[in-house]
């Protein structure tokens, strides 16, 4: 049996763990950081490594925040969240003299790649709801990188004319209005007393607090809208949302599923389902595994 090491770097923490598709992962951890810097980042890499260098590794898969070029994987536009990651392949980030392959994509594509291949879907889409939107398209049971790797950025879709500013400097994108970040940016702009919040606290004050609610609602909606576009697009059998938005609730399945089809042309309504991702917060760290196995490592 071959193991190997998936590494999935968040805007919060890196998740990592060791082992195969088939047997699952035989260890999982998570490192959170508060410094987001090249140095920071170096240091976790190599905490990593030293927790895991015993077992015997055939190759490392690292899923990455941003826009990479592939087939280099070097990451490239604007990445207002870790600014100093333009320019860097994030294979740059383990410890010098590592004699292994390794491998890298963004981080929602390696999601979308786990999730397919435990659906077992040749064509699927998955979505990430977090601090920001990120997206992964799988075709014939393989990611979709578009000419040059920037594909399936729909996050970045615009979905309201002239609307809320976007992080990438666009106006009116998705994630301007279903991101948690962009949820927190507009209650701050409504002088609503919540922004500050953490997530868990956010969603249970949904109850009670009107305003709170209907900005929520208008995220919900949004997100509703871009997964029924996606769907007209691209006829997958799946649309399989994850990231740690979805895990605490911040959306319901079940409305996003009932509700995205109405917005679908006649013959697509019965046939495309969202469902929550089934590997939870380890979806990345699998499809980075599941990477290295198709590379043969
Ligand atoms: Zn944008």
């Amino acid at each position: 049996m071959k193991r190997y090491l998936g590494i999935d770097i968040g805007a919060s923490s890196f998740k990592y763990g060791v082992g195969d598709s088939k047997h699952g992962l035989q260890c999982f951890d998570t490192i959170w950081f508060q410094e987001k810097s090249l140095s920071a980042f170096t240091e976790i890499m190599a905490q990593i490594w030293e927790r895991v260098q015993d077992q015997e590794i055939c190759g490392i898969g690292i899923g990455s925040p941003g826009t990479l070029r592939m087939p280099e994987g070097k990451i490239v536009g604007l990445n207002p969240n870790l600014p100093f990651f333009t320019g860097l392949s994030p294979q740059e980030l383990l410890p010098q003299g590592l004699d292994l392959p390794v491998c890298v994509d963004n981080d929602a594509n390696l999601m979308a790649l786990a999730e397919a291949n435990l659906q077992n879907c040749s064509v699927a889409v998955g979505i990430t709801v977090g601090s920001g939107i990120g997206c992964g398209i799988v075709i014939d049971g393989k990611v979709y990188h578009g000419a040059h790797g920037f594909a399936a950025e729909a996050g970045h879709c615009i979905m309201v004319c002239e609307g809320e500013k976007c992080n990438c400097g666009q106006n009116g994108c998705l994630e301007a209005y279903s991101s948690v970040d962009s949820i927190r940016r507009r209650l701050q702009k409504r002088g609503l007393p919540y922004h500050a919040l953490s997530l868990p606290r956010l969603i249970a004050l949904r109850a009670t607090e009107k305003e709170l609610d209907a900005v929520i609602c208008e995220g919900e909606n949004i997100l509703i809208r871009a997964v029924a576009n996606l769907i007209t697009l691209l006829d997958p059998q799946m649309v399989i949302l994850g990231g740690g938005a979805m895990e605490l609730g911040l959306y319901d399945i079940q409305r996003i599923n009932k509700l995205a089809s109405q917005y679908l042309p006649e013959a697509h309504r019965q046939e495309t389902v969202c469902t929550l991702a089934g590997y939870g917060n380890r979806a990345g760290v699998m499809g980075a595994i599941i990477m290295c196995e198709r590379r043969a490592f």
